[in-house]
Parts: C-alpha cells; sequence; structure tokens
C-alpha cells in the first residue's frame, strides 16, 4: 500500500471539495507535510500566514521552533508527519470554530488512517480535545496516554502549541522537556507494541482482579 499515493489522491478529493469552511478566504489548502512511513503524526491547530502562502503546515516561526525542538532530539522534519485539525486558513489566525473542526474532522481521521501511527503528538489544546476531551492542557501536557483509536492502539502525547511558546519562556521550557521524552517513549511503544494496553482495558483488568 502507497501511502504516499493515498494522501495524494485524499488531497485532490479535499481541494475539490466546495463544502469545506474557510475555502474562500483562504489562498491555499494546507494538508500535511513529511513523510507518510513515519511513526509519529504530529496534529497542530490550523494554517497561519505563511502556511497559507505556501500551503504547507509549519512553516512560519512556530515551525521553525517546531524545527529545532526536533532536532534537538535528533529527528528531521522529513522523519515525522504534520498536519491539522482545520486545513484551511481562518481569518486573523482565530480559533477555529466547533463547526469547522467537524468540517474536517473526516479528512483528518483519513489521515490518521493513512499514516496508522503509533505516537500522535497534539499540539495546543484543539488537537488534544480530539483525543482527550474535556482535560486541560496545563494539568497532562508531555503525559502519555494509550487511547483506543477505531479499534486500535495508539499513543497520544498532548503538548503546547510552538506558538504559545514563542510567547512565554516558561511554556518553551514545558515544550522543550515535553519534546524530550518522545525518543523514550517511541522505544517503549516499539518495544511492547500490542502488549500495550489501553487505559479502558487497564480499568477493566483492575476490576476484575478487585472482584476476585
Ligand atoms: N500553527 C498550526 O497550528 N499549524 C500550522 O500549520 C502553523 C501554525
Amino acid at each position: 500500500m502507497d501511502k504516499q499515493k493515498l494522501l495524494d489522491e485524499l488531497k485532490v478529493k479535499m481541494k475539490s471539495d466546495i463544502s469545506l469552511p474557510l475555502r474562500d478566504s483562504a489562498t491555499n489548502l494546507v494538508f500535511g507535510d513529511g513523510s507518510p512511513d513515519t511513526e509519529i503524526l504530529f496534529i497542530g491547530e490550523g494554517p497561519g500566514h505563511w502556511e497559507d502562502v505556501k500551503g504547507i503546515p509549519f512553516v512560519g516561526n512556530a515551525g521553525a521552533l517546531l524545527n529545532q525542538l526536533l532536532s534537538k532530539i535528533g529527528m528531521q522534519r522529513a522523519e515525522i508527519y504534520i498536519t491539522n485539525v482545520i486545513h484551511y486558513r481562518a481569518p486573523e489566525n482565530r480559533d477555529p470554530e466547533n463547526s469547522e473542526i467537524e468540517a474536517f474532522r473526516g479528512y483528518l481521521d483519513e489521515i490518521i488512517r493513512i499514516i496508522n501511527p503509533k505516537i500522535i503528538v497534539t499540539l495546543g489544546r484543539f488537537s488534544m480535545a480530539k483525543f482527550l476531551p474535556g482535560v486541560f492542557i496545563s494539568s497532562v501536557h508531555g503525559r502519555e496516554k494509550i487511547i483506543d483509536w477505531e479499534g486500535k492502539r495508539i499513543m497520544v502525547v498532548p503538548m503546547y502549541h510552538p506558538a504559545a511558546a514563542l510567547r512565554s519562556s516558561e511554556i518553551k521550557l514545558k515544550l522543550t522537556n515535553d519534546f524530550e521524552k518522545l525518543p523514550q517513549l517511541l522505544s517503549t511503544i516499539k518495544e511492547k507494541g500490542d502488549k500495550i494496553q489501553t487505559e479502558k482495558a487497564q480499568d477493566k483488568k483492575a476490576e476484575q482482579m478487585h472482584l476476585i
């Protein structure tokens, strides 16, 4: 199965989807970037000015910080795949609305299915909320969680958005520390593979043991 081909086909489909919101005010569709054969998928919020101009995610200041953080842990941008919860720029970079996130959801889900990552790193609260609803980023950042996604176990690592780190040195430090955990998390998940249980399965087991 050629993942790049599947992504290219999905991109063509998305480009011709006139039902998508923000299409008319945006310059380009910002689909995704990186290696489709990666084990780590990063999901950000939505395109900003430079992403809109170039049609590539994370190419502005937040992207430069992301590249730095990756290279600090010995990873190249080309080794990972990165996309967003919305794929057209929202005017003035405002927060995405729920209806917009919902409109793009099917496409993002398809990107996740094609990439089939072992780890999803969420950047910021909008992508975090997709997998970990109702939590605060300040309490859970850098703490991995194994979730059940369409019957598959995926490790989700919520992190602050690099743009937030550019505004606060305290957040930058937290983001840097969280990034430093990634190589270890990746080797753990590669080693344990299917033996890693979801929270649900762990809870069930604990419940059963309690009953004995
Ligand atoms: N911020 C995001 O969330 N996504 C981008 O692509 C760029 C900046």
